[in-house]
Parts: C-alpha cells; sequence; structure tokens
C-alpha cells in the first residue's frame, strides 16, 4: 500500500481537498486503485452536527456517514464508494482509545497522546486504506490522506505526529508528501515568504514534503519557483503550481502539465505496480 498525504500550511481553505482530489484522479489515468481518508482534526464525532453555514455541506454516504465535503469531492473526483471510516476525527479516534481503555485493553497502562492515540491513528489508516472502495472487491494501490487544517495548529498536533510515524511504517518509496501552500500577489509581485515559513513550520514537526503545491491566483513566475525551491531546499521540478481555474475540475491538468505523475511514479516506484498489473 501507498500513501500520499496532502498537508497545508499558511491558511486553510486554500485547495487542498480539490488537490488531494485531483492527485487521486491523476493515479486511476495509469490504471492504479485509489482510495482516501480525511482527517479533520476537530472534537466532534462527524460533521452531522456542524453548522453547515460554517462549514459547509455535510455529505451523506452511502452507510449513512455524516462526514466532511470533502469526502464528496473524493467520491466525485474518484468515482469510488468510501464509508464513515474513511473520515477520521480527532473525536472518533479518541472514544476508540477511550473504549479500549474501559475494557481493560491496555492491560493497566497509563494510557497516552504518544503512543496509543498516536498508534490508534496509524492503525486506523493502514485498516480504513485496504477497504475496498469500487465494485471489484480489490484493495486499492493508494491511498490518500487529507489532513484537514494547517500544520502548527495545536489541534492536529497528534495527526503530524502519527503522519511522521507512518511514512516510517510504510518504508522507503511507499510514502510521499504534498504540502499546500499560498504564495500571495501584494502589489503585482508574488511573495514566497509564507510558503518559506510554512515548511519551515512542516519540517520543525519532523515531516518531510516531498512536493510543493503553491496555490496563487496566477500562474507561479519562473523566479518565483526557484526563489521557493532555494529558499525551501527543493528542485524546482518539486515546486507545483496551480493558480485559480474557472472551474476546479481543470486541476487535475493543471497538475499533469507539471509532470506530478512522473514524480508519484519516481518516488513511489508505482511502475512497479502499473507493470504487475499488466502482465495479469
Ligand atoms: P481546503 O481543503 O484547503 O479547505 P478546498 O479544496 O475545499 O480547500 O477548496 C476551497 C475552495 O477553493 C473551494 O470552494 C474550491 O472550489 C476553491 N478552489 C480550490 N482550488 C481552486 C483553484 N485552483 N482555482 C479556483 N478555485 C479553487
Amino acid at each position: 500500500m501507498k500513501f500520499v498525504l496532502v498537508s497545508g500550511g499558511v491558511i486553510s481553505g486554500i485547495g487542498k481537498g480539490v488537490i488531494a482530489s485531483s492527485t487521486g484522479l491523476l493515479l486511476k489515468t495509469i490504471g492504479l486503485k485509489v482510495s482516501a481518508i480525511k482527517i479533520d482534526p476537530y472534537m466532534n464525532i462527524d460533521a452531522g452536527t456542524m453548522a453547515p453555514t460554517e462549514h459547509g455541506e455535510v455529505f451523506v454516504l452511502n452507510d449513512g456517514g455524516e462526514v466532511d465535503l470533502d469526502l464528496g469531492n473524493y467520491e466525485r473526483y474518484l468515482n469510488v464508494t468510501l464509508t464513515r471510516e474513511n473520515n477520521i476525527t480527532t473525536g472518533k479516534v479518541y472514544q476508540k482509545v477511550i473504549d479500549k481503555e474501559r475494557k481493560g485493553e491496555y492491560l493497566g497502562k497509563t494510557v497516552q497522546v504518544v503512543p496509543h492515540l498516536t498508534n490508534e491513528i496509524q492503525d486506523w489508516i493502514e485498516r480504513v486504506a485496504r477497504i475496498p472502495v469500487d465494485d471489484t472487491n480489490e484493495e486499492a494501490d493508494v491511498c490518500i490522506i487529507e489532513l484537514g487544517g494547517t500544520v502548527g495548529d495545536i489541534e492536529s498536533a497528534p495527526f503530524i505526529e502519527a503522519l511522521r510515524q507512518l511514512r516510517r511504517r510504510a518504508g522507503k518509496n511507499n510514502f510521499l508528501q504534498i504540502h499546500v501552500s499560498l504564495v500571495p500577489v501584494i502589489h503585482g509581485e508574488q511573495k514566497t515568504k509564507p510558503t518559506q515559513a510554512a515548511i519551515k513550520d512542516v519540517r520543525s514537526a519532523g515531516l518531510a514534503p516531498d512536493l510543493i503545491a503553491c496555490r496563487c491566483s496566477a500562474a507561479l513566475e519562473k523566479a518565483t519557483t526557484d526563489k521557493i525551491a532555494m529558499f525551501c531546499q527543493v528542485e524546482p521540478e518539486q515546486v507545483i503550481g496551480v493558480h485559480d481555474v474557472n472551474s476546479t475540475y481543470h486541476v487535475p491538468l493543471l497538475l499533469e502539465q507539471q509532470k506530478l505523475l512522473t514524480q508519484l511514479t519516481d518516488i513511489l516506484r508505482l511502475d512497479q505496480i502499473t507493470v504487475k498489473k499488466e502482465l495479469f
């Protein structure tokens, strides 16, 4: 199983969900099976009790799960059917750990955020990533994990630690991270400082983004890409521009034009899966 983590910095609401869905769609075009998990670091068990005026539509899944609207995006982009377990919230994982504690499953241990909650998050992701999401009933090859909120929030800290550990658990070539950042345009100039700060934050949390997706009102200028590459210690190819488009269904094309699939294939060794599929 391969994992693609889509995280975000600077501010929320800049298009992480659309980038996560579009990445999944591109992976499907090369014949891979793709599943998706959304992590929402809030205490609510699910989105069913949250005001749509504040939080957007409550998406209702086939199994009756009332979840974040991003799961609606995944189902539409990827043509899959997800379960309520594909949406992990702080409330859900705490409930699971507390239920286990009451049953005495920790055998007298002090139950802590690290390792008990963080292990529960990793086990949850690994288990749910394997649930078949289409009518072939086969396990997915890749699971997209979108982490809600921004890295640095107190709320997301246990999830970030769990994902840092999951990268190790998954092993080399099985985990890739796309960090979504914002490039504001001030007085006509594309500003890179928020992205530099966001990358510093995510690295200090122990994560190492492989690709930096920069949301900007206009296409990224070459000088902007070079500056981000230089100050964030990555190659210019690892900086992907995602500018404003009329329809978010154009975002997969925008990513493909910047060779996202080639990068995903190289880092995750996806050719090993696609070649095997061709043999059978
Ligand atoms: P996040 O997951 O970061 O909260 P979303 O993916 O939900 O953000 O996107 C937030 C809003 O921005 C949505 O209304 C979405 O349609 C819009 N959006 C995202 N990407 C683009 C883009 N490239 N161009 C125009 N609008 C976009």
